[in-house]
């Protein structure tokens, strides 16, 4: 996947796109006023803000099905989370990863599996019994607090090599990328 599509930046609303934001300061209890630019501090001067990319899975809904469930491919939140940035080779058994779990608020999950093949029933007619199944991947994650588990499919957009700006840009996302070196 192209770096664009990983990495979606928006205008930085604090600053409207400057970079710079005019601070008034005073000075000689408040005779002397004046308005100085100041490095705006919520895009770091950039005038962008990186932003993830939502959820194609439940199409930034969260949720999926009649059942309404939780999209396990973002976790519900409807946009990519740590887990789409795992590099596929980090994608075994013991690596953790910024993740909450719904059922105790722990946050971190872990991964519990490696990559498994299996078939995904798409649809079928009842009367032919005619199933249209595709191959997918998945892992299974588990918390490692109390031990809840569930199946991610992967999706072939994400894990893909991580470059340093691509790290560096996660950073800026507030995405913490040290889950790539607790591996068990
Ligand atoms: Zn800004
Ligand atoms: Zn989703
Ligand atoms: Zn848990």
């Amino acid at each position: 996947m192209g770096k664009e599509e990983m990495f979606v930046t928006r205008q930085c609303r604090y600053c409207n796109g400057t970079g710079v934001r005019m601070v008034e300061t005073s000075s000689l209890f408040g005779l002397i006023r004046k308005q100085v630019p100041l490095s705006c501090e919520m895009c770091a001067g950039a005038g962008s803000t990186f932003q993830a990319p939502s959820c194609k899975h439940c199409d930034g809904q969260g949720l999926i099905g009649n059942e309404r469930e939780v999209c396990r491919t973002c976790n519900g939140v409807g946009h990519w989370d740590a887990f789409a940035y795992i590099p596929r080779d980090h994608l075994h058994v013991g690596t953790l990863f910024d993740r909450r779990c719904d059922q105790c608020d722990h946050n971190r999950m872990e991964i519990a599996s490696e990559i498994e093949e299996y078939k995904q029933v798409l649809s079928w007619e009842k009367e032919e019994e005619l199933r249209s199944v595709e191959h997918a991947e998945r892992v299974k994650v588990r918390c490692p607090s109390c031990s809840h588990s569930y199946y991610i499919k992967l999706d072939a957009d994400s894990h893909g090599d991580l470059t340093p700006d691509m790290v560096e840009a996660l950073e800026k996302l507030g995405i913490d990328l040290s889950y790539m070196y607790q591996a068990r």
